[in-house]
């Protein structure tokens, strides 16, 4: 079966961030379980995915329009240390959550102050372009229950 809308994939990864030093392997737990169609993945990865079979392996490049967008530099802020979730005074590079008016933020700490920290709202690969190697393990039709919630469900996928 080929990948096409509303068929669940699931897939190894291998990420890379071009040029830098951030990597993923997926390989040492369960495969990534999404419904295709739906962004369940970056849109890039997405359109790569389409037309493929189990058992194919590809290697394709992601700009950060389709990955995780490019960095917005409003996205550094000022933050008291009680809006963070936990409260304690985090180190510089720490990934924190922070209690905003909008709901909850994920913010990597830039600086900490005494009562404030100044967090980066980018996501962390914000501006970066990705390489993915890709092995499909396994295509399959989804289930009405899938198509109506809007992602797959199963070990890597969502399980409620
Ligand atoms: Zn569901």
């Amino acid at each position: 079966m080929q990948v096409a809308n509303n068929t669940v994939v699931s897939f190894h990864y291998k990420l890379e961030e071009v040029g830098g030093d951030y990597k993923e392997d997926s390989s040492d737990g369960d495969p990534m379980l999404y419904l295709h169609g739906h962004r369940g993945v970056l849109p890039g990865l997405e359109d790569a995915m389409k037309g493929k079979v189990a058992g194919d392996k590809f290697t394709v490049q992601v700009s950060p329009e389709n990955a995780y967008g490019q960095r917005n530099e409003d996205g550094i802020q000022r933050v008291p240390i009680k809006h963070l979730i936990g409260r304690k005074k985090p180190n510089v590079g720490e990934l924190v959550t922070v209690n905003a008016k909008s709901g909850k933020v994920n913010a990597t700490v830039v600086k900490v102050g005494r009562h404030t920290v100044d967090v980066d709202t980018n996501h962390p690969l914000a501006g970066k372009e990705l390489k993915f190697d890709i092995e499909v393990v396994d295509v399959r039709e989804a289930t009405m229950e899938e198509v109506s919630h809007r992602h797959a469900h199963g070990p890597g996928g969502h399980q409620h």
